[in-house]
């Protein structure tokens, strides 16, 4: 393990264990922003543990396969050990990694999947938290390499919507991290070609829920089949409802564009009707912009 400067947390451990005064200088605020910093990483290091155990409850995951991790701070990152059970994790297991994939802190290997990770980090701003695992049915569809169809119930369409599908590249390598670079900044579930699905959201717990829902889409999507009658599809204008709201709320959708095109046709049939209605006048307003 590379030997690295002191981490924050390592640091406010320090001061935690031998008293602040010790340590002079260290000025007021250094010393809050210092324990603020070490709250938030425990914390951070506590819902790891336990989506990884949610993970291994849901039979999401298996031997020790899977992995989860989430921004720590500015630079940095908190990731799952290699070698060990989502269900046996506890928090002084959980390894600080920078960006380029040096480990700060932690006693374990790090996941062989942290490559995966950092390209999604370094190429997505919006993923705070990213969640990988080989649970059933979303692995099924991986081995057909094919997504399943979208527009078969609201739920889904409001959390993920269309799924892409990376190509497979032997697990770990960088070859295999760049595979989702395509894709990463509209969608927030990938399935990985016979391997799995990598989720992304804001939070460890949300990239959970991400993993959950599209689990349990591919699951009753498999089901839905096996009744025997057509699919019933939500009809476009009812998805484009969908998508206005999550464009409201800032969620990512590959179908995104689909409603900017319908709102500014919109707006060029209102400005052309208002055109028809008030002519010249309209042209002197706008000339006093
Ligand atoms: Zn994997």
């Amino acid at each position: 393990m590379q030997q690295m400067e002191e981490s924050p947390t390592e640091r406010v451990r320090e001061l935690a264990q031998t008293g602040p005064e010790a340590h002079h200088p260290v000025t007021k605020a250094e010393k809050h922003s210092s324990w603020a910093a070490a709250i938030f990483v425990e914390s951070l290091k506590d819902e790891i543990v336990g989506v990884g155990r949610k993970l291994w409850e849901r039979q999401y995951v298996d031997g020790n396969g899977g992995n989860i991790s989430a921004r720590a701070g500015s630079g940095t990152l908190l990731c799952t050990p290699t070698m060990i059970s989502k269900r046996d994790l506890e928090p002084a297991d959980i390894c600080l990694s920078d960006l380029e994939g040096n480990i700060l802190s932690g006693n374990r290997l790090r996941t062989s999947e942290l490559l995966l990770h950092l390209e999604i980090y370094k190429a997505n701003p919006r993923a705070l938290a990213i969640v990988h695992c080989h649970s059933p049915y979303a692995t099924a569809f991986a081995m057909t390499g094919t997504a399943p169809p979208i527009g078969l119930t609201a739920e889904y369409e409001a959390s993920i919507g269309p799924v892409a599908v990376a190509p497979y590249e032997t697990p770990g390598t960088q070859a295999f991290a760049e595979t989702v670079l395509p894709f990463v900044q509209d969608h927030n579930t990938i399935l990985l070609s016979n391997h799995g699905v990598v989720c992304w959201a804001d939070t460890v717990t949300h990239a959970e829920w991400l993993v959950e829902t599209f689990e349990n889409y591919c699951k009753t999507f498999l089901i839905a089949q096996q009744i025997g009658r057509p699919l019933s599809f939500i009809p476009d204008g009812k998805i484009d409802e969908i998508l206005a709201l999550k464009r409201r709320l800032g969620y990512q959708d590959a179908r995104m564009s689909r409603i900017s095109e319908i709102a500014s046709q919109a707006e060029a049939k209102q400005r052309a009707e208002l055109e028809g209605l008030v002519g010249p006048g309209l042209t002197r307003l706008e000339a006093l912009d």
